[in-house]
């Protein structure tokens, strides 16, 4: 049974407290999209549950992001928990976007390469969905605790503590998981003896460095009810990497790039190709935010639970490497840790065998969606950009190809004997394309038959085998 809080006071409308331990069912660290959702399923099940999140109140939500989110996502899910779609009343959605857009170098690769999205105002939407989880009695949100340790025994992970205004605390969980984003603060804080089947850091060259800025124009702009990823030729020199504009408005973007943190791409300085594109595009300005940060670029871990222990959102590197997508996944992952540490609950085991079945969840699901963007990488590192520039152009990739990897990429690549003719005269480009096709499959049908516990090894050396085989 949970110690209540007993000391609770209110300090300008805030629960405060003066407990030095807590103890909790279920322990969410970060109150991002992938901890909100997850502490939001557990509070509908009426689980004790404690989230830490080390932001102000007020703040929990606030994210450098590109702000796009699928309405295609949010109504799954409404529909999977009842979590709250952003309201435009509120002005949590700010525009509702017809398609999604890719500028190539060439004036023929210029495609569409989604059919919809959203851009929402990432602190309103964040705040909306941290009330809502505020108000489940078996839910306690405590704001400005930063983790500092994670208390670990018998090689299981039993809780943590944090600095908070009134010093340190400890809170004991049967059950932690780590929602703290791209640096997995809980992750990266075990002991040595727990990594092998997940990494303690985000390796350089799996991590796309980024940085966005929020712009205000005084004329409406023209890439209004759209999110376009530009090629601009200082993308160039940072590649694999991409340039967005993405409206919020009339006479508002969001405009940001990223790029992969390859040995070549270290020192360069993102502020400043940044500001020289922007400075081309929107000469007259007000910029209202900026501000960097790093995401995953990666196939997910390979197992995201331990004694304990589970990982979501960035933490668990879940985002889509080719377009940077990760509030879905965040979202998601949230939802299905909190079923799985249920079902943990229930059977009073917390063991990574008990807690094994969200893997088996997270494999088939965003194995098979991310796997396209890691090969794609290896693509473009090998060949360059204007290969695939070329293929865009030629129609060697269409808009259908790319629209089937983003949403149904279990179809798969069909290359065709008519491509085929035109790659005739590039067969390098040929051999690279059809390798491709072939690791893309094999890695998804993989990622399909995620294992038992008992036979993780053997998947995980095809697995590494396969992720490392170049194009
Ligand atoms: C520049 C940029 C552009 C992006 N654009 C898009 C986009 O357009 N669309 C899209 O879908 N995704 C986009 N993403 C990715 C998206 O923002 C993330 O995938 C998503 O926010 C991940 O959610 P999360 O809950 O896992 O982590 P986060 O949103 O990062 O939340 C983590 C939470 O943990 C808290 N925390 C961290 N450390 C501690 C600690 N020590 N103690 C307590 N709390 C802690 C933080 O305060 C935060 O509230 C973008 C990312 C970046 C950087």
């Amino acid at each position: 049974m949970r110690l209540r809080i007993v000391h609770d006071q209110l300090i300008n409308g805030r629960k405060s407290m003066v407990n030095k331990e807590l103890n909790c069912d279920v322990l969410v660290c970060g109150g991002g999209p992938g901890g909100v959702s997850a502490a939001f399923s557990l509070g509908k099940n009426g689980i004790d549950t404690i989230l830490v999140d080390k932001k102000d109140y007020n703040q929990i939500g606030n994210k450098v992001c590109g702000d796009a989110l699928s309405p295609i996502l949010s109504d799954q899910a409404f529909e999977m928990i009842g979590l709250p779609r952003p309201s435009e009343e509120n002005g949590e959605l700010l525009e509702v976007i017809d398609d999604v857009y890719l500028y190539g170098k060439s004036p023929n690769a210029r495609i569409k390469i989604g059919d919809g999205s959203a851009t929402v105002d990432r602190l309103l939407y964040g705040q909306a969905l941290i009330k809502v989880t505020d108000e489940f009695d078996c839910v306690n949100i405590l704001a400005n605790h930063k983790v500092r340790e994670v208390i670990v025994d018998n090689d299981t992970v039993k809780g943590v503590t944090c600095d908070n205004p009134d010093g340190k605390i400890t809170i004991n969980a049967k059950i932690v998981i780590d929602a703290t984003g791209s640096r997995g603060i809980i992750r990266s804080k075990l002991p040595e003896t727990m990594y092998g089947k997940f990494p303690k850091k985000l390796p350089k060259e799996q991590t796309l460095v980024s940085y966005r800025e929020i712009l205000k124009l005084e004329k409406p702009h023209k890439y209004q009810n759209g999110l376009y990823l530009l090629y601009e030729p200082e993308i160039a020199d940072v590649m694999p990497g991409y340039y967005w504009v993405f409206s919020k408005g009339p006479h508002i973007v969001n405009i940001g790039l990223g790029y992969l943190l390859t040995k070549e791409n270290h020192g360069k300085n993102i502020r400043k190709i940044n500001s020289t594109i922007r400075d081309r595009h929107f000469p007259e300005c007000e910029i209202l935010e900026s501000q960097g940060d790093q995401i995953p670029a990666r196939m997910p871990f390979h197992s995201l639970v331990h004694n304990g222990f589970m990982m979501v959102g960035d933490a668990a590197a879940l985002v889509n490497p080719v377009n940077g997508e990760g509030h879905g996944p965040a979202i998601f992952s949230g939802i299905k840790a909190a079923e799985h540490a249920i079902i943990a609950l229930n059977k009073n085991d917390y063991s990574e065998e008990a807690l094994w079945g969200f893997n088996k969840w997270i494999w088939p699901e965003y194995g098979i969606l991310n796997s396209m963007g890691h090969i794609l990488i290896k693509f473009i590192q090998k060949y360059g950009y204007d290969a695939f520039d070329w293929l865009l152009a030629n129609n060697v990739v269409t808009e259908a190809d790319i629209m089937v990897q983003l949403r149904e990429p279990e179809e798969g690549y069909d290359i065709g004997y008519k491509r085929v003719f035109k790659l005739l005269t590039r067969p390098r480009l040929l051999i690279g394309l059809l390798k491709l096709n072939s690791i893309n499959s094999k890695i998804q049908d993989l990622s399909v038959k995620y294992p038992d516990i008992e036979n993780f090894d053997e998947w995980n050396n095809k697995m590494t085998k396969l992720l490392a085989r170049n194009v």
